[in-house]
């Protein structure tokens, strides 16, 4: 699974931090969304799909691909 973050989008409201807080932080100095790891297993995956579907901004894509 690939994460894509659209940096123009996020707007620092931290619901991925709250659905996945392994994988997502905000930075205190951009207020836009930081990805903590590439590695998207199959615990954290789950968090990753929920923290989509909560973006307010629809900032976070996934898609299925391997690498
Ligand atoms: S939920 Fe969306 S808008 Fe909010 S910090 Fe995460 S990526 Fe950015």
């Amino acid at each position: 699974m690939n994460l894509k973050v659209d940096l123009a989008k996020c707007d620092g409201y931290a619901n991925c931090v709250a659905a996945a807080p392994g994988v997502f932080d905000v930075s205190d100095d951009t207020g836009k969304v930081i990805v903590l790891t590439d590695r998207l297993d199959e615990e954290s995956s789950d968090g990753v799909v929920e923290a989509v579907r909560d973006c307010p901004t629809r900032a976070l894509s996934v898609d299925e691909g391997s690498s």
